[in-house]
């Protein structure tokens, strides 16, 4: 399958996040920040390349040393980029080099908001974006602490003019000089909403057609929203691209996460614990009129494969079996679970008594049928037990109607037939306390119940030599059969 640009950036921003040391991601975030300055500089160059036309509205005596300075902070920020690979084993160097990072690039971005006039979109793209990105890639507690700095660096920016405080703007308003003398009172905002206000009512028609499109260029508002768009928008694109990315691969480990919680690793089935979540989900949406049936499906001798044939075979065996089971139950909602080491536990919602004896004599011959060829050139059969059992739709009603009394669970067990009682079923049964704890507590009593008897049933194939199905409803008749004949003999 051919790979696409979108998997590729995908699979490697998981790598970036959850694989790469440290010094790798801190390296690359540096890189970011030598690219965005450069950025910034190609800004100044292209100022200064239509210098004619932008000295109206940019103070060209600031471009030069603004401009020196991103020279010198792209220079530094690249050097330390550089530097990186010289104390990439020293962890507390590269914290502080992490440090020194930061709090550089902090300044140099609330610098630059400042001198090109606060933007709100520059300052928030820049503050939530970097903050972001920040996260991903270094030390989150430091990232934490100079978002916080940024934040206050840019309130005492934008207040300032408020304490006469006058910071370098290199934004230079040429139709609203006659209000020079308020300028200095006045914040970013109010600025703009004078200059919008004498901008928009230089341009007669009610509509902007492209007529007006050279006049609106070389106004001073055109020219500082694409300043701020040309400083926001590819960031802030970055930026979403990246979070985006980040939440598919979280929902992607989320899902791994819960596939490794519920999965058997060797053979892919369910494993026991979620075999039994999704048997009590089931027992509990179960109808009046359904009947229900349970099997549990043990190898045979499989210690001997394993030392016949070693356990790598012995795994494939396991593997093999449980893809037999898998196909030859795929068209029913059966619920395939390796129960144990060679011990699988299938169940059969809404399945009544005699089609579920013939699923489980299909499967006992298939897997009887098929021939395991190893890697190492040998080939065997297995054989399996089965013990089955059903929970007809009358017994369930009667369980239901007991356990709505509290009852004792163990109330509704058969234990009136020797069959269960030579296994000591009901010994470490739970009882049924209240009825709100009982109400979650039935589906997994009735499941325990389940299994238990299904598992007598596999007992008593293991003793009547293997390789076969036993019913633990057919047992319980047998035994209800001989305790008729016994009590009809007293009479007689
Ligand atoms: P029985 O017919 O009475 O079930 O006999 P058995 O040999 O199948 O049963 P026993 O419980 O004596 O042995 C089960 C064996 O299954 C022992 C154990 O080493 C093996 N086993 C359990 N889990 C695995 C596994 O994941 N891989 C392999 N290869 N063997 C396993
Ligand atoms: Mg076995
Ligand atoms: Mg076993």
């Amino acid at each position: 399958m051919a790979i696409s640009i979108y998997q590729l950036g995908y699979k490697k921003l998981s790598q970036v996040i959850f694989e790469w040391q440290l010094a790798d991601r801190t390296s690359l975030l540096a890189l970011f920040i030598v690219i965005e300055v450069v950025s910034h500089w190609l800004w100044f160059l292209s100022v200064w390349c239509y210098r004619g036309a932008a000295d109206n509205y940019v103070n060209m005596a600031l471009l030069y040393p603004m401009w020196l300075g991103v020279t010198v902070a792209a220079f530094i920020f690249w050097w330390m980029v550089g530097h990186l690979v010289n104390i990439k084993n020293d962890y507390q160097r590269l914290l502080r080099w992490q440090i020194i990072l930061v709090i550089l690039y902090t300044i140099y971005i609330t610098s630059i908001i400042v001198v090109v006039g606060y933007s709100s979109l520059v300052a928030g793209v820049s503050l939530v974006g970097g903050a972001m990105l920040g996260m991903m890639l270094m030390r989150r507690r430091y990232v934490w602490r100079v978002f916080l700095l940024q934040i206050i660096l840019i309130l005492l920016a934008i207040t300032s003019p408020y304490f006469g405080i006058e910071l370098p703007n290199l934004r230079q308003i040429p139709v609203i000089s006659p209000l020079v003398d308020v300028y200095d009172g006045l914040t970013y905002n109010e600025i703009m909403v004078i200059e919008n206000a004498i901008a928009s009512s230089s341009f007669s028609k009610e509509s902007l057609g492209w007529e007006h499109i050279s006049e609106l260029q070389r106004s001073s508002t055109f020219f500082w929203r694409s300043t701020h768009v040309y400083l926001a928008i590819p960031k802030a694109i970055f930026m979403v691209y990246t979070f985006r990315q980040l939440l598919l691969i979280l929902d992607d480990s989320r899902k791994e996460i819960l596939q490794h919680a519920n999965q058997d690793e060797l053979t892919t089935l369910d494993n026991r614990r979620y075999g039994l979540t999704k048997m009590q989900q089931t027992l509990a949406e179960i109808k009046d009129t359904e009947d229900y049936s349970v099997m549990l499906l043990d190898l045979d001798s499989f210690k001997q494969v394993n030392d016949n044939y070693g356990h790598k075979a012995g795994d494939q065996v396991l593997r093999e079996v449980a893809q037999i089971l898998i196909d030859s139950l795929s068209t029913t909602q059966a619920i395939i679970s390796r129960y144990g080491g060679e011990e699988f536990l299938i169940v059969l919602p809404n399945s009544a008594h005699d089609e579920a004896m013939k699923i489980a004599e299909h499967l006992r011959q298939s897997v009887g049928q098929y021939l395991i060829e190893t890697d190492e050139g040998d080939r065997f059969k297995v054989t399996t037990s089965l013990g089955l059992y059903t929970l007809t739709s009358d017994e369930l009603i009667v369980i239901k109607q007991r356990h709505h009394s509290s009852a004792e669970v163990s109330s509704f067990r058969p234990n009136r037939f020797g069959f269960f009682k030579s296994r000591q079923l009901n010994s470490n049964h739970p009882k049924i306390v209240s009825s709100s704890h009982s109400q979650q507590q039935l589906p997994k009593d009735i499941c325990q119940y389940l299994i238990s008897i299904a598992d007598k049933a596999l007992y008593e194939a293991k003793g009547r030599g293997r390789n076969q199905v036993i019913s633990a409803n057919d047992l319980l008749a047998e035994e209800k059969q001989d305790i008729v004949s016994v009590k009809s003999s007293y009479v007689t």
